[in-house]
């Protein structure tokens, strides 16, 4: 810090000459006052210095990020208390006494209207309020649900399911949201058998296990524990690996999950991977000479707990990849951090899945040099060709950010991407392209090895 400090002062005075004489060289001025001359000498140093700090200054979070979320030590979260609340005279319960819920307190607010009250696991946080509870009465009576958020406002259409297991959107005449107080409003037929309402499907810790444990009946396939979260869940990874042992090979990295609410993103995660590790004609040449890498799950305590983007200890994981003070991201990097000592194994790219309200690539600037070079661009050229009404947006970005696609480029130099799937996007919509995106990176992944484009260790 005073090293900084003395840099800076350094810094100032230089910029302070270098300015002074620019700014008289270029200007008919008649500057008389002394004072005035120290004035213009001044402004034009802060300019300088502006100019310069805009580039070289540490990143301190992304136009949607709360203030401090690079502050990545331990936050503590505000426990959520589990229980199930009934409201005698209207004969309505909810409760959130299951894995994944997130329901903060529950109240009647009229004879028609009942108030269910959500908030975040901690604050400063980003807007994505995550819900789930269940619901049920002793009437067949319709009753009116206001989803109020603490420190939020309104994002999720709500998906309902009679069994935890299968879902629907709520039709859209039973459903509208306020957007100048940022409150939802539902109208749902109760029974005594419980419904099922969440921000998104639930796609939880068993899920995940039941998804990992059937593709590890394959031989090429399998699952590792690298390290444990804050509340000592392990931390899944995958290997998908059919190369030869003393063969070189290319690596692709794939992380999902950082953030709870992001289930579109895990949705098309789960499916990429299964692509890869399909029976395919492609596949089959992809995996005898790419290992797969795989982290579908790296916030386990943030989707157990119905959390809207932290980790147990109130951190933003995908904000820890410079300073790594959480275990999640620690233990990931520990475990890839094998491959700098791999000669055999040389990083091609990675893929960190995630969600937010468009289909969204974040990939590395153009004029950043990675290997391979401009490979998220190919992707989307492809991905674009192949389906020209398919909405994609792009948002390329610098190194700076300590997220895990930019440690990935740090450590191997190989590119990588943060994917965003649309919170909103068709089920169906995202099988069918994630099929196609693996199709096109494994093609692109082979294309690049054949080209012999592996740099020398
Ligand atoms: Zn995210």
């Amino acid at each position: 810090m005073l090293q900084k400090s003395i840099y800076s002062i350094l810094y100032f005075i230089l910029i302070f000459f270098i300015s002074r004489s620019i700014y008289f060289e270029n200007t008919k001025t008649d500057m008389t006052s002394p004072f005035s001359k120290i004035l213009a000498h001044l402004f034009i140093a802060i300019l300088f210095i502006i100019a310069g700090c805009s580039s070289s200054d540490n990143f301190s979070g992304f136009s949607y990020d709360p203030e401090g979320v690079t502050e990545t030590t331990d936050k503590g979260i505000n426990p959520q208390y589990k229980r199930t609340i009934g409201v005698e005279s209207g004969g309505v319960w909810v409760s959130n006494e299951f894995a994944g819920a997130r329901m903060s307190d529950f109240y009647k607010v009229s004879d028609s209207l009942y108030r269910i009250e959500i908030s975040p696991e901690n604050k400063k946080i980003n807007n994505s309020p995550w819900y789930a509870f269940k619901v049920w009465g002793s009437d067949k009576d319709s009753v009116t649900l206001q989803l109020h958020y603490n420190h939020g406002e309104h994002r999720y259409i709500p998906k309902l399911s009679k069994d935890g297991k299968t879902w629907r959107r709520i039709d859209p005449s039973n459903f509208s949201a306020d957007t100048t107080n940022g409150t939802a409003t539902l109208s749902l037929d109760l029974t005594l058998d419980p419904l099922w309402v969440s921000a998104q499907e639930l796609y939880l810790w068993d899920d995940y296990r039941r998804w990992t444990d059937s593709l590890a009946a394959k031989r090429f396939i399998k699952t590792d524990t690298v390290g444990y979260s804050h509340n000592r869940r392990p931390i899944i990874k995958m290997g998908i690996s059919e190369t030869n042992n003393d063969s070189k090979k290319g690596v692709l990295i794939i992380m999902g999950r950082q953030h709870p609410s992001e289930v579109t993103g895990a949705l098309a995660a789960q499916i990429f991977i299964n692509e890869l590790a399909s029976q395919s004609k492609l596949a089959n040449q992809f995996r005898k000479n790419f290992d797969v890498w795989t982290y579908p799950l790296v916030n386990p305590d943030g989707v157990q707990q119905g959390h809207w983007r932290h980790n147990s200890a109130g951190v933003d994981l995908n904000r820890d990849w410079q300073a790594f003070n959480q275990p999640e991201t620690r233990a990931i990097r520990n475990d890839l951090l094998s491959l700098n000592n791999d000669s055999l194994r040389t990083v091609y790219y990675g893929i960190d899945f995630h969600s937010t309200d468009e289909n969204l690539f974040y990939p590395i600037n153009r004029d950043i040099s990675t290997f391979p070079e401009d490979f998220t661009y190919q992707w989307i050229d492809s991905l674009t060709k192949t389906f020209p009404n398919y909405p994609v947006k792009v948002e390329p970005f610098d190194t700076s950010s300590p997220i895990a696609k930019n440690w990935i480029y740090h450590t191997f130099g190989a590119d990588a991407v943060t994917y965003e799937i649309n919170d909103r996007a068709n089920r169906d919509s995202i099988r069918i392209v994630t099929r196609k995106n693996a199709q096109i990176i494994m093609q692109q992944l082979l294309n690049e090895k054949e080209e012999q484009k592996m740099p020398a260790k």
